[in-house]
This record gives C-alpha cells, sequence and structure tokens, in this order.
C-alpha cells in the first residue's frame, strides 16, 4: 500500500526539490564531505534520467566556512556568522559543480532572502530564473544569501527555503534530507518510539512528535522542518523526509520504497498567485473582522468590505499584506489591502458609499478584493 502511494506519488512528480541540510554534507571536522556529495550528485542524476527536473537547496555554507575561518565551532555573532557563510559558499558551490559535471550536468547558483518573496515583482524574477535554468537542463543549487541576509530579512532555516521554492515550479515534489531518518511516532529520544512511515493528513498535531532543539551545524531542528513541512503539503505539495546519509536514498525514492516519512499533501495543488499571497508573503499587519464579516469571507467567499472591520493593527501601505482574524483572534486567511492602514482607520466600520465622504475619494469598493483574498484556516 505504502509504496503504490509512494510510486503514485513520485510518478506524478515533475520536479524534484532536494533539500540537504548541513548536518549531511559536512563531517565532524565541519569540512564538506565531498563523498556524501559525489553519492547525491549519482543520485541526481539517476533522478534527472527518469524524466525529471532536479533543484537543490545545498545548506552547508556557515559549516564549511567555520575551518576555512580558522574556527573550532560554528559562531554566534552575526559578522562572524555571515563571514562564514560568505567563506564557504563558493567551496559549497564548487563541491557540487563539480560533483554533478562529472555526469555531465550544468549548476546554476541563486542565493536568496526573505525580501526575493516579499515583493510580487521580484518573486517572479525568482521563479523565472529558475524555470529558464530547468529549460536549459541546468540544476540551480539555492541557498539563503546568508551574508547579507540580517534578522528582518532573514528565511531563518533552508527547509523553510525550499517549501517556498516548492511553491514555485510545476508538480513539485520536495525531498529533506537530515541527519534523522524520518518522523517518530513520540519522542525521538525514547527508545519505543517508531518511524512513521506516511502521514496521510498532515497538520498542527504532529508538533507533540518533535522537540525544538535546533541542529548542532544548521538552523533549522525539527520543529521548523515540520513548519516548513505543514506549509508545504497545506499548498497542495508531499513532503518526504529522509535521512541523507542512508545509502541510495534518493534513488529509493523514485523506485517508491519505503524510506524515511512521506507527508502527503492535504489538498490538491492551489494557484501560484493565492500561494504566493496566503503562504508566502510575510503579512505586515493585521484586521480584526466582525462576526458577519468572517462568515461572508469564510462560507461565502465575499470581497471584504470597510464595515466588517472592527480593528486595525500595523502600519502598512496600499498593496501590503494583511492577515484577517475573527473576533475571536482564530486566523482566517490573508489578502492584499486596497487601502493603507491610514485610510482604513478612517473608514473602519462605514459602508461602502460613505468612503467618499471620509477620505474625498472611493479607489476601490473592498478593502481586500476575494481575488486577493485566500482562506488559509
Ligand atoms: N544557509 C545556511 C548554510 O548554508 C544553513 C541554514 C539552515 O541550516 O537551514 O549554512
Amino acid at each position: 500500500m505504502s509504496t503504490y502511494i509512494r510510486k503514485e506519488i513520485f510518478d506524478s512528480s515533475q520536479t524534484l526539490i532536494i533539500k540537504i541540510g548541513s548536518n549531511v554534507l559536512t563531517r565532524g571536522d565541519d569540512s564538506l564531505d565531498l563523498e556524501i556529495i559525489q553519492q547525491l550528485a549519482r543520485q541526481i542524476d539517476a533522478l534527472i534520467s527518469t524524466g525529471r527536473r532536479v533543484v537543490v537547496v545545498s545548506s552547508g555554507a556557515v559549516a564549511a566556512g567555520i575551518g576555512i575561518l580558522g574556527l573550532t565551532e560554528k559562531p554566534q555573532s552575526l559578522p562572524e556568522l555571515q563571514a562564514s557563510a560568505a567563506a564557504g559558499q563558493p567551496h559549497l558551490m564548487s563541491a557540487w559543480g563539480d560533483a554533478l559535471r562529472q555526469s555531465g550536468h550544468q549548476v546554476g547558483q541563486i542565493l536568496l532572502t526573505m525580501n526575493d518573496f516579499r515583493s510580487r515583482r521580484r518573486y517572479l524574477n525568482v521563479r523565472n530564473t529558475i524555470r529558464t535554468l530547468l529549460s536549459f537542463g541546468i540544476v540551480p543549487i539555492i541557498n539563503e544569501n546568508d551574508s547579507v541576509s540580517i534578522e528582518e530579512i532573514a528565511l531563518g532555516d533552508n527547509d523553510q527555503l525550499a517549501s517556498m521554492i516548492a511553491a514555485l515550479v510545476p508538480k513539485p515534489l520536495l525531498v529533506i534530507l537530515s541527519g534523522i531518518d524520518g518522523l517518530y511516532d513520540g519522542s525521538p529520544a525514547s527508545e519505543n518510539s517508531k518511524l512513521i512511515s506516511i502521514v496521510a493528513r498532515p497538520d498542527d498535531s504532529l508538533q507533540k512528535n518533535v522537540s525544538n532543539e535546533q541542529s548542532s551545524r544548521g538552523r533549522g531542528g525539527m520543529a521548523a522542518k515540520l513548519r516548513a513541512i505543514l506549509n508545504a503539503t497545506t499548498t497542495g505539495e508531499s513532503v518526504i523526509l529522509a535521512n541523507g546519509r542512508s545509502v541510495d536514498v534518493l534513488e529509493k525514492v523514485s523506485r517508491g520504497e519505503d524510506v524515511g516519512t512521506l507527508f502527503v499533501a492535504n489538498r490538491t495543488t492551489i494557484p501560484a498567485w493565492k500561494k504566493w499571497i496566503g503562504y508566502t508573503v510575510p503579512p505586515e499587519g493585521k484586521l480584526v473582522l466582525d462576526d458577519g464579516a468572517t462568515t461572508a469571507v469564510i462560507q461565502n467567499g465575499k470581497s471584504l468590505l470597510a464595515v466588517g472591520i472592527r480593528e486595525v493593527h500595523g502600519e502598512f501601505e496600499q498593496g501590503a499584506s494583511v492577515q484577517i482574524v475573527s473576533p475571536s483572534s482564530t486566523v482566517i486567511g490573508r489578502g492584499l489591502v486596497n487601502y493603507s492602514s491610514e485610510d482604513i482607520r478612517r473608514i473602519i466600520g462605514l459602508k461602502s458609499d460613505r468612503i467618499q465622504e471620509v477620505l474625498g475619494h472611493v479607489p476601490y469598493g473592498e478593502v481586500i478584493h476575494r481575488d486577493n483574498l485566500v482562506v488559509t484556516d
């Protein structure tokens, strides 16, 4: 049964996003493990020969940079982390380039920060670059642009980055390779816990199976991984979490073998525009709705009008993404606003025909048009 579902999911995928963690790619002394990179490159070649396209999201720049800077452990300060990433990234790229060229594949490097996902223009640009590289048969190797990424524009971890990349390629299957075998049905520390082969309906209740501990070299950790996995399954992408050091792991994935944990997508994929609004661009403010508007938005798919808004939180411009919540603070979804926070504060609770009187103009009848509104709950 499990093999059947796994094979079906692999066969219907067109683009594999392979995210590989620092713990897989580096040795104990923080140098890159060239042997494992070569093994993975050979498996990636085998995946490409099944007719699929492959995007690699590779961590390991910071870890590889530690030894180059002459440090003995992962630095704590931001400038040192950034220097490590800057020194390690070229090594990481040349390791991938050398390994993949041996099987006849060229690579292209893309380094991203959160800003590349916030702006619609930059987001489309990233999408075009990835798709164009793939159409030339080049393997994109993606990492966070750690050497310039500061808190406000940090993506956080590469699991998150990989789930965002999965949202912008055709028919994706996300494979997260880390130092652990998959998701366990209890605490990973307990001997009685067993590896779960398939999670048919991934949801937040899985958080109880993971600890918040961070990985020693990367930034993620299991809780962050699970958040990224749930982001992907919610927008229609299935995910396989497996141990990157287990023999022939990617080939096993392609044969539908029981490896790691498969998280089955919760729904059929949603349109790219709605994915971007609902799950990618981070909200800059919050609107609290009244009961009537909550029902109209959730059940009837209506636009959000000024009359249905009770509170405005945050400062934002027209076009910003905001979170919309019910009177009891349950998150309903996200949308792009037609008015700035300043204007919404002036028209809150008003019927649309009074907007002219207050603002002197009515550029839009709705505060959020339903085409720009995504119910995420
Ligand atoms: N971008 C970081 C690196 O290349 C890793 C981030 C992560 O571990 O998720 O070292």
